[in-house]
């Protein structure tokens, strides 16, 4: 198995269970304490069968559970599970490369605030074992070692999640400066999460896509586009005065690792089957396999969901999840 299919088989597995606009949002609502039907309209501004299909699908994959409430008991409060607060890693990881890249111009991008040192922070991507920063180049990829039953040719060896083909929803120009908008519409979508993962390595040609991910050419070139007017992707002719083009990372695309690191992360505990072989990352630093978590810049603690506010940003539209 190589590099390409383990991002496949953690990451797009993933991207299987959150990968949805809605359900990002949704799940991000979650973290802002909603716990209502009326708290995530109000937030959001979803429609009800939307949210509805939603909180179901949250409930279906078990990332979030429901209790009655009320004199009927019919209605249900929704809560996150273990599994769901197990993903606030991934959402500050989002947060952070939302607030260094977001057009400043009408961002609303609150700020997030560590109460157990009372300081605001910039969250960090730190090695859990020796505790530096983790820079991308720090990171040694290995494709996974075969476990001894022939785990690694287990196709089906991330729980296989009932994928539901989801039409990509562009996302429009007065989305711009919508905390999580981009972010959802562009990396929560599957073949788009991917193809930036496997241009982590080295740079693309679209063939390469193709024969790596098993994509279709029409959605290849679509997302293709997509990542490039995003300023995710650059291109550039691959031989002189030849029209075909290879794809490498933008700084800004590059800049999306920490995502991808706890999205992997969060799959590799929670997706993984026992009888397959477990991630096989490294620190090159400290030299140990790589338990990646986001780390406050200010103390170096962990950040955890319950230590941690979103305080209203400058252009003071409230809260960050949503705006
Ligand atoms: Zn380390
Ligand atoms: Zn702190």
């Amino acid at each position: 198995m190589g590099q390409a299919q383990w991002w496949e088989l953690t990451v797009g597995s993933a991207l299987n269970v959150i990968g949805d606009k809605w359900t990002c949002l949704v799940l991000g609502g979650a973290f802002q304490r909603c716990q209502r039907f009326e708290d995530w309209q109000r937030l959001l501004g979803i429609s009800r069968s939307i949210l509805s299909k939603r909180l179901q699908w949250l409930v279906d994959n078990e990332l979030m559970y429901k209790r009655p409430y009320g004199p009927s008991g019919r209605r249900h409060t929704y809560h996150l599970s273990r599994k769901g607060l197990d993903l606030y890693p991934w959402l500050i990881a989002a947060w952070r490369w939302e607030r260094r890249w977001a057009d400043p111009r009408g961002s609303t991008v609150a700020q997030l605030h560590h109460q157990t040192c009372n300081q605001p922070t910039q969250p960090i991507l730190s090695c859990a074992f020796c505790g530096e920063a983790i820079q991308f180049a720090d990171i040694d990829i290995r494709p996974p070692e075969p476990s001894g039953d022939g785990g690694a040719n287990d196709e089906g060896a991330i729980a296989e999640q009932d994928y539901r083909r989801r039409k990509l929803v562009r996302p429009r120009a007065q989305d711009s400066g919508h905390w999580a908008r981009v972010f959802a519409t562009v990396l929560a979508d599957r073949w788009s999460g991917l193809i930036v993962m496997t241009t982590f390595a080295e740079e693309q040609r679209f063939d390469d896509y193709c024969r790596q991910l098993g994509i279709a050419t029409n959605i290849l070139t679509d997302r293709l586009d997509m990542l490039t007017e995003f300023g995710i992707l650059h291109s550039e002719p691959y031989q002189q005065g030849a029209a075909r083009l290879q794809y490498r990372l933008s700084e800004k695309g590059e800049d999306m690792y920490p995502i991808f690191m706890m999205l992997h992360e969060w799959a590799d505990h929670w997706l993984r089957k026992p009888s397959s072989p477990p991630g096989n990352a490294f620190h090159l630093s400290c030299g140990h396999r790589l338990r990646p978590q986001m780390s406050c810049s200010e103390c170096g603690d962990a950040l955890d969901a319950r230590d941690v506010s979103f305080v209203q940003g400058p252009a003071g539209s409230g809260s960050a999840i949503a705006e």
